[in-house]
């Protein structure tokens, strides 16, 4: 399966980098690794509480298009950058943290006290890109990088580089677990998942021996801790990685530990809604607070479940995903609406409604201007979205999925990888109603550096998503230019499935190889799929093809079965529950799974977005560019402008009546917005009044 191939390693030079020596290009033959069985990002083939399992990371790949571009763009360009970055930079210091920890070098600590947690998704990247590149410069300085993070690491398994660093510089009073706000459960979590990931694919046990020695120091720490103690759990990493390295070691105490851990959040006395512990989980109905806390909160109790079948983990969920979806995301796939909000829920009391941030607001509370979406809450929801698939094999997990991943988590990330957003906005206006904390433009680097390595490993793992497996069937989630290469009844299948997809939803999927036992190929027919055509070796199949479900097709297939799907993606006129006051009277285009938008760049000077009108009949069509905005499906069609409006400082007016002119239009693809300079953009715009009858 593993070929050797001549490639130019882009890490030649950052290898060298990282230990401070002199750079130097090196160009190597890309050496065969040692191969392992298949490396699955979540190893739930052992689950007793999961229908479906996932694939390894090195059997499905992606081979043209889409995908296959920006995973093309995250070996070459994304993963170096972001290495040169995290190497130590001016503004903060990663890798040279666990450099000084280790007594490498000498200095203070420096940036964010998730810092830690963010390199290790870096180095999760990396595993995962490895597994599909073999790319030997890379696995080296991913050696070479764990041998530093295992030497700073402390003798009883504690890893924090703040704490270790003013140790080590005589500090008496820092200690662990001394504030919650240290994120250490957060980084170490994240440690936990890089590791069985790096583990898998690459054979190799020293970074797993870190991630054992820090679990077994958690589980002495935590074994008998008070209720207080599960405070430190915000941005709750630690459930998924726990879950994860129980998987990968079979060693209980992990999973007994993730329990425990789960157990003490519902006994905490003084919890709050922006950290989901004001009450036990097992009550809770709606999604609240901190959006990134509570997806990955959320994706963990979804994997305890997989593993224990404890039903108090798993009953909430339903209606927290429920309410989530028909409540509290945006149209894109965004959670968090609100910057900065309050939570009233919990008491009628002033004195007691709690400060929540970043956070899911109440039901039909969706901002777009101001709305927040941190990229990190948007691939929550494609992490928790994926393990609620995996335990229940339901297709409409796979939609919330799909849609957040195509638009409100790649929306986070520059075409050229560079740069990012924090916040990811339905609407930006100039001027701004108010000014926000977080840049309008994509930066390089942003103090809260979480959301940049977690787009990386989400882009790396990508094609892990398309594919997944029960005893005797593949699933086929997501359609892109990919092949698969698995076992199904112990037996090779490979696959082959061409598409333009997104773009274009003719999809063909070719049997290459496979075993004489009838098997089952599950084609998902996504929400947004109506009237789904579908043929194998050319003869239409009489089929239900339900948006929202999977089309089984069982058969004793033979290597040339081609089967052809043919995905309806007209474009579509949206519009919101009414009660979402924020988009009332306003139009929002989908096509597939992408969601569009309007930008100043394809406006005439001077046209606001507040300005331009869209007839409910309007007739959008859809034409690929190649050329623009690295090739996108954009759509076109005839709008209205209203003259430009003046306003003055008044907050009201009277209405001025002004006829509309034509105009054409160009919608893009929400997710590459801001790749053409700064100017205005929406999602939902204004609906043109209807023409009265005569
Ligand atoms: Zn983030």
């Amino acid at each position: 399966m593993r070929g050797s191939s001549l490639r130019v390693s882009s890490f030649g030079l950052l290898s060298e980098i990282g230990f401070r020596s002199s750079g130097f290009i090196v160009l190597l033959l890309t050496l065969t690794l040692p191969t392992h069985s298949a490396a699955p990002l979540a190893d739930n083939s052992s689950s007793p509480h999961a229908i479906v399992r996932t694939v390894g990371l090195d059997e499905a790949r992606w081979t043209d298009g889409f995908w296959f571009e920006r995973f093309e763009n995250l070996r070459t360009n994304m993963l170096p950058s972001m290495v040169r970055l995290m190497e130590g930079t001016n503004d903060s210091q990663y890798f040279e943290n666990f450099r000084i920890a280790a007594g490498l070098t000498e200095g203070r600590p420096r940036g964010a006290p998730f810092n830690d947690g963010d390199f290790y998704k870096l180095l999760e990247a990396a595993s995962a890109t490895l597994a599909v590149t073999n790319d030997a410069v890379l696995e080296r300085h991913l050696e070479r990088t764990i041998d530093v993070i295992a030497k700073a690491q402390r003798a009883d398994g504690y890893i924090h580089t703040p704490v270790l660093i003013r140790q080590r510089n005589g500090d008496t009073n820092a200690r662990p677990f001394r504030d919650r706000n240290n994120f250490e459960m957060y980084n170490m979590g994240h440690l936990l998942t890089a590791a069985c990931l790096h583990h898998r694919v690459t054979g190799r046990t020293n970074f797993l021996s870190v991630a054992r020695k820090a679990a077994d120091f958690l589980d002495a720490t935590f074994r008998d801790a008070s209720p207080e103690s599960a405070r430190s759990s915000v941005c709750p990493s630690h459930y998924m990685g726990m879950v994860e390295l129980y998987r990968t070691t079979r060693e209980p105490r992990y999973l007994a530990l993730a329990k425990k851990l789960f157990e003490l959040r519902g006994q905490i006395a003084d919890g709050g809604d922006d950290n989901q512990d004001r009450i036990p989980f097992e009550r809770q109905t709606n999604a609240m607070g901190h959006a990134v806390r509570a997806n990955y909160l959320y994706a963990g109790a979804a994997d305890l479940f997989m593993e224990t079948g404890d039903e108090s983990l798993w009953k909430p969920l339903g209606p927290i995903w429920t309410n989530v979806v028909q409540r509290k995301m945006h149209i894109t796939g965004g959670c968090g609406a609100l910057y900065d909000g309050a939570s009233p829920d919990g008491s009628r009391d002033q004195e007691t409604i709690t400060r929540t941030h970043q956070a899911y607001g109440r039901n039909y509370q969706l901002p777009n201007t101001t709305a927040h979406n941190e990229t990190c809450a948007s691939i929550g929801s494609v992490l928790w979205n994926w393990r609620m698939f995996l335990t229940t094999g339901e297709a409409r997990f796979v939609d919330v999925l799909e849609l957040a991943l195509y638009n409100s988590a790649l929306s986070g990330v520059s075409l050229d990888g560079t740069n990012f957003f924090y916040t990811n906005p339905l609407r930006v206006t100039d001027p701004m109603p108010v000014e926000l904390r977080w840049s309008r433009t994509r930066v390089p680097f942003v103090s809260s550096f979480c959301c940049p390595p977690n787009i990386l490993r989400t882009i790396a793992e990508s094609a892990s998503y398309a594919y997944a497996k029960s005893s005797d069937a593949i699933w086929v989630n997501l359609y892109g230019a990919n092949t698969l290469t698995t076992k199904v009844r112990g037996r090779t299948v490979k696959l082959a499935q061409e598409t333009e997809s997104p773009w274009n939803g003719r999809v063909r999927i070719t049997v290459k190889e496979c075993g004489a036992e009838v098997f089952g190929l599950k084609l998902r027919v996504p929400g947004w799929a109506k009237g789904v055509l579908l043929r194998v070796n050319g003869a239409l199949q009489q089929v239900s093809a339900m948006p929202a479900s999977y089309i089984e097709l069982q058969r004793a297939w033979k290597p040339g079965d081609v089967v052809e799907m043919d995905l309806p993606m007209p474009v579509r006129l949206m519009e919101a529950n009414p009660l979402v006051e924020e988009t009332l009277n306003q139009i929002a285009v989908q096509r597939g799974p992408i969601v569009y938008c309007l930008e100043s760049a394809d406006l005439p000077a001077g046209t606001r977005i507040s300005d331009v009108l869209i007839p409910a009949g309007i007739d959008l069509v859809a034409r690929y560019d190649r050329r623009l905005l690295g090739g996108v499906v954009i759509l076109e069609g005839m709008a209205q402008a209203r003259p430009a409006a003046k306003w003055n400082d008044e907050l009201y007016r009277e209405v001025q009546h002004a006829t509309t002119a034509p105009l054409k239009i160009v919608l893009v693809p929400y997710s590459v917005w801001a790749n053409r300079g700064g100017g205005e953009m929406s999602v939902w715009l204004p609906r043109a009044a209807a023409t009265a009858p005569r």
